[in-house]
């Protein structure tokens, strides 16, 4: 079987957005690794660097991009320089996020707008540039990043689950207005990954035996497990899906465990 036909990413170009660390930089790695020639942003550009040159040890191709989402001015410079360097664009991953957990009655409009301008607003602007050369291109595959809280709620998550519910409905918009382009767009929603976004959640023993007591596959996630995804949703194998929100979270969304047992 030629599952190249299926998965192979050869030649494309794949600007990741949020490959500094973590979940991103899991999917940078992989799409280098699948034979994307990979473009890593982010706003540090030394954890870029070093990271790019792994890839590249991995004999794949990888370049870096100092780009702010929350900055529109240095979104449309960088896709600009991409599409100069590379004459194209056919992959976007919008990893970048930031979130702050409080209740809800105690967050001011500062943070409100903080965590909006980095997961809302700038992942918008940096979807409306590159999607416009997409369409000139009339081909491309757009993955954005959601959460569990594209659909759940969790408590003192508001914010958050504002911008990522907000990612869920704006992928759905644009498959559709941009399928006549051939421009595919859909959601990952992580489940509960180990990361420096949630390391310090995680440092509570209360939380993980919550996590191991009730999840379907009670451990927590790595980066690694939702780079296979974003392969698949930035591959050929992919071409008729579009508009969906497909978690990758250890069962989380089907339901939870309890204590309960049936008596024999
Ligand atoms: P992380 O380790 O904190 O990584 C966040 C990434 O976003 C970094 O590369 C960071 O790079 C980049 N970033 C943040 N603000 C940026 C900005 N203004 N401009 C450009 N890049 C920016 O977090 P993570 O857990 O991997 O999260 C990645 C994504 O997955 C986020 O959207 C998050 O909401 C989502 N997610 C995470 C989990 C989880 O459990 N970890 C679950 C569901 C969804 P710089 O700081 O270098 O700019």
């Amino acid at each position: 079987m030629n599952l190249d036909k299926y998965f192979s990413l050869g030649d494309q170009v794949a600007l990741v957005v949020g490959a500094s660390r973590g979940i991103g930089r899991a999917i940078a790695e992989a799409l280098g690794e699948a034979g994307a020639r990979v473009v890593l942003a982010a706003r540090s550009l030394d954890k870029l660097e070093a990271v790019a040159a792994a890839i590249r040890g991995q004999a794949a191709q990888a370049s870096t991009l100092r780009l702010d989402v929350a900055d529109p001015a240095s979104i449309s410079a960088g896709v600009e320089q991409v599409l100069r360097d590379h004459g194209r664009l056919d992959i976007l991953v919008n990893v970048a996020g930031t979130n702050i957990r409080k209740r809800a009655e105690d967050y001011t409009l500062e943070e409100f707008d903080a965590v909006l301008s980095t997961n809302l607003r700038g992942i918008f602007r940096v979807t409306q540039v590159v999607g416009a050369a997409m369409k000139r291109q009339r081909k491309g595959k757009i993955i954005n990043i959601g959460s569990l809280t594209t659909t759940l709620g969790f408590p003192y998550l508001s914010v958050y689950a504002v911008t990522k519910g907000g990612l869920g409905q704006l992928s759905k918009v644009l498959a559709v207005e941009w399928a006549p382009y051939n421009i595919q767009v859909n959601v990952i929603a992580p489940g509960f990954i180990l990361t420096d976004l949630t390391r310090e959640m995680w440092q509570r023993e209360d939380m993980r035996d919550w996590l191991a007591a009730t999840q379907p596959n009670p451990r927590l996630g790595t980066p690694e497990d939702i780079a296979g995804m974003a392969i698949f949703l930035a591959s050929p194998a992919s071409d008729y899906i579009t508009g969906q929100v497909i978690f990758v979270d250890g069962g989380n969304t089907a339901g939870s465990r309890w204590p309960f047992q049936p008596s024999a």
